[in-house]
């Protein structure tokens, strides 16, 4: 696989703003633990856009509002404030029409802008109704809209079917009949029935084997550049997205620590979280790996109805500064040159070579 996106590539325009975005559950107190009510907030403040015809990675570990994020952008779940805009006409040249603000849409907007994005789950199987026939679930989507004679759906499943590599003839075999890579190609083809623009993959390939992962992303890259698909994709693991994205976003806690072009993430980063992401992605030759120096986080990831006051990664960073700073003062995500934007009062550089952090100076 090859690096996407790189200089050079067509001009492109946000397809999707989030702006603010806050995802807070209430937290019942706990007669017999003592425990009080409250609210974790599972999103913190988060803001990106997601350009035409790219993709966007949110990365992290489990538990740091990444699929939340997602979710909200669907309204799968209600985002508690925030903006989330989406720009319907957006041609890459000009934009011809005023965004659709999804955080505001009434029921009937929201399901004709539902046929616009559509998510991909991470478990193929238990996102496929097994008593349903393959091309009974990918026509499903047309089903509910009332698109099409019945002749045109069948017609559509085959066309999705060859577009996703599988056999036209796949139409009448059920989800348990399929491998683990072919179920979730038939996941893909659903997602694509109503020809949406944006694409939601949420951990598309984390349940499936090594060796079928790399297929699925090849084929997410050639639908993307044929259909001219934008992709919002999720993932807790930076050696997946590598060669998938256009840019990265880090979030930790809920919070977006750092945002940058995929080759400057992977070169320059500059947020010791983002570090330890880095250092945990498995290097193929075991030569240079037993020259690599590891970085281990320390701990559990914090509870989110109760994150650490100041910077919310200090208590796992081998970074942290004395009092005053990084346990009182909450960094903000600031634009450290074009387009990388990091949330830490001390930036690091991460040297690939020796994966030795050096000083950045901040300016
Ligand atoms: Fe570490 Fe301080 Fe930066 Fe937070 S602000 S990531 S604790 S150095």
């Amino acid at each position: 696989m090859t690096g996407r996106n790189e200089p050079g590539a067509r001009r492109s325009e946000g397809l999707l703003e989030v702006q603010n975005l806050v995802k807070r559950y209430p937290v019942r107190a706990g007669a017999f633990t003592g425990r009080k009510g409250g609210w974790v907030e599972a999103v913190s403040d988060v803001s990106f856009t997601v350009s035409k015809g790219k993709t966007l990675s949110l990365v992290g570990e489990s538990g740091c509002g990444k699929s939340t994020t997602a979710r909200c952008v669907l309204r799968l779940v209600e985002p508690s404030s925030g903006t989330i805009l989406f720009h319907p006409d957006v041609s890459g040249e000009v934009e011809e029409t005023s965004p659709i603000d999804i955080t505001d849409a009434g029921d009937e907007e929201l399901r004709q802008l539902r046929k616009n994005m559509q998510i991909v789950f991470q478990d193929p199987f238990a996102s496929l109704n097994p008593r349903m026939t393959v091309g009974s679930i990918i026509a499903e989507p047309l089903t509910v809209y009332g698109i099409g004679s019945k002749r045109h759906r069948r017609e559509r499943v085959a066309e999705l079917l060859e577009l996703v590599g599988l056999n036209t003839a796949d139409a009448k075999r059920y989800p348990r009949q399929f491998s683990g890579g072919q179920r979730q190609r038939v996941g893909i083809a659903r997602a694509l029935v109503l020809n949406p623009s944006l694409l939601l993959l949420d951990e598309p390939v984390s349940a499936l084997d090594v060796s079928v992962q790399a297929q699925v992303l090849n084929l997410l890259m050639d639908l993307q550049d044929s259909l001219d698909l934008t992709y919002l994709f999720i993932a807790h693991d930076l050696s997946v997205v590598r060669h998938v994205s256009s840019e990265v976003a880090v979030m930790y806690l809920g919070k977006l620590v750092e945002r940058a072009p995929t080759s400057t993430l992977f070169n320059h980063a500059l947020h010791p979280y983002t570090h330890a992401l880095l250092a945990s992605v498995p290097i193929p030759d075991p030569e240079v790996a037993t020259t690599q120096k590891r970085i281990i986080l320390e701990g559990e990831l914090p509870s989110p109805s109760s994150p650490p006051s100041g910077c919310r990664f200090r208590t796992r960073c081998a970074y942290a500064q004395a009092p005053g700073v990084c346990a009182d003062l909450e960094p903000e995500l600031r634009e450290v040159e074009p387009g990388h934007w990091v949330a830490c009062h001390f930036p690091t550089e991460f040297e690939p070579r020796s994966r030795t952090p050096v000083n950045f100076p901040t300016g």
